[in-house]
């Protein structure tokens, strides 16, 4: 092991427990890194050393004694949507301000019960809407790649854009993120990492701030499967305090991970062939396919009727509950306030300078399509279009165990190509929506670099509660991909 960088979570945890590295050690190389490169990258919103420090000396003495939880010692990164007791959570908005809040995420305590240390609270997409991490009002995040021939900030994709940049930076050794419409997929595609979207259900919502309820699932990015499954170990489980979270015992999720596939159907959805699916993507699509098929899985085409509804219905059912979910900050019992003449332009004002504009974008068609004449035409569609969506996944699964299809359809570009129409900024969604849709998991691996030098992901999409049998494809992917390209700015270089 030439660097401390070079270490995966994995690794850097049988380290720790031989004593070949101290906590103290580990941390400190990772705060410095964050000091050195994050002035740029931009990929965290709260720095924590000072805690981290501290819990770096508790877990030396733990480890010392051979004691500690499975995740002693290792520094990881808080995605901003997760509240953390006594550390500032904004949600990347400025509504929230300086909102400390009083209790913790039931997703960040299993990981603080396991050991786990937090470097601080990484940068998002405000209110996790986006597809880029522009739209923080803590400013965009970098992503550390860079076009082979051009020094232009890239984004790192959204809205988990700063717990992507992080870990493909060697900032933390892993991250969590939230997934409501492909927020973990898609930036671990953008960043050359892997995420995984868990079944709805998977992981206790409890504390992490609401997009769309019925679609926001936590899960894990890290750079390889085998530091996401270690994670999500922690993460998962049954929580009283979340009635959507499922009562199930957790897997051993690592333990999966060597299955293989022989014998395993892969299913390979016709309509995601989308037009003008650029040849590139298309390509590592048929790579993948071939590697499986290596691997001794056997290949069949499918079909999915209901994907091309599945954007549109999207972008109606989440935004009818953000709009809901973000009636809240009206400025008496959260963040910032804007005092006004009246109770209403209190309300107003307080709302028209505490959010930005994609999520102002968000509320007003989201209480658009649930205002009564519209309600039926629209909200209620959408819920319709759902279960046609979920009972398309339901019938492909009786024929085979795990989809294959692109993460996004495209790599990172520059934060000035992002488009202005909306609308085009949410096509980046379109093959990671309805494995959201339909509430069943999925995950993303890097499989390559495309023509202009940065990483393309593969997804995976799995049956209900079936993460191991993804992580066990995912881990053939990973194998025969061997990704081992690493960013231009990393915490390897010295800057
Ligand atoms: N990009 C999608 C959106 O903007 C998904 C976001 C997410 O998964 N949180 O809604």
């Amino acid at each position: 092991m030439s660097s401390i960088f070079d270490h995966t979570l994995a690794s850097a945890r049988e380290a720790l427990r031989s004593r070949k590295i101290s906590a103290v050690e580990l941390v400190d190389a990772h705060i410095d890194a964050i000091e050195r490169l994050d002035g740029g990258l931009n990929s965290f919103i709260t720095r924590t050393p000072e805690q981290a420090r501290l819990a770096a000396k508790e877990a030396d003495a733990l480890l010392a004694k051979g004691e500690g939880g499975s995740l002693c010692g290792l520094p990881i990164g808080i995605k901003d949507l997760f509240a953390t007791e006594g550390v500032r959570t904004t949600a990347a908005s400025k509504i929230l301000g300086n909102f400390v809040p009083p209790y913790e995420s039931t997703v960040t305590a299993n990981l603080k019960r396991e050991g786990a240390i937090s470097l601080g609270k990484l940068n998002l997409d405000e209110f996790a809407m986006g597809s880029t991490n522009l739209t923080s009002a803590f400013g965009g995040v970098e992503n550390p790649w860079k076009l082979r021939d051009s020094d232009a900030k890239l984004v790192p994709g959204g809205s988990s854009g700063g717990s992507a940049a992080a870990v493909a930076a060697g900032l933390v050794l892993g991250a969590t993120g939230t997934d409501t419409g492909g927020s973990i997929r898609q930036p671990a595609a953008f960043c050359g990492i892997t995420g995984i979207k868990p079944t709805y259900g998977r992981c206790s919502r409890f504390g992490t701030i609401a997009f769309a309820s019925s679609l926001d699932q936590a899960g894990p990015m890290a750079r390889t499967l085998q530091d996401c499954a270690i994670l999500l170990e922690s993460m998962a489980g049954f929580d009283p305090k979340d009635s959507t979270s499922v009562n199930r015992p957790v897997p051993h999720y690592e333990a999966a991970l060597g299955r293989g596939v022989k014998g395993l159907k892969v299913g390979i959805p016709k309509e995601y062939r989308i037009d003008g699916l650029p040849a590139e993507i298309e390509a590592i699509w048929q790579q993948g396919i071939n590697w499986l098929k290596e691997a001794g899985a056997e290949v069949v085409d499918i079909s999915l009727p209901h994907t091309k509804y599945g954007l549109p219905a999207y972008y109606i059912a989440a935004l009818a509950e953000a709009s809901s979910n973000l009636a809240r900050y009206d400025g008496v019992r959260f963040g910032e306030r804007v005092s006004g003449a009246s109770l209403d332009a209190l309300y107003e004002a307080t709302r028209a300078a505490g959010f930005g504009d994609e999520v102002k974008r968000r509320i007003l068609l989201g209480t658009y399509v649930l205002s009564s004449g519209y309600y039926d035409a629209y909200y209620l569609r959408a819920q319709k279009v759902r279960t046609l969506l979920q009972r398309d996944f339901l019938k492909a699964y009786e024929t085979v165990d795990v989809i294959l299809a692109p993460t996004a359809p495209s790599g990172a570009f520059a934060w000035d190509e992002k488009p202005t129409d909306p609308v085009q900024v949410y096509l980046n969604d379109v093959f990671t929506v309805p494995a959201s849709m339909a509430g069943v998991p999925a995950l993303s691996v890097p499989a390559g670099l495309d023509g202009r030098g940065v990483p393309l992901g593969l997804q995976l999409i799995g049956r209900f509660f079936d993460e191991e049998t993804l992580l066990a494809a995912g881990s053939v992917l990973e194998r025969a991909a061997s990704f081992t390209h690493r960013p231009t700015i990393h915490a390897g270089v010295s800057a």
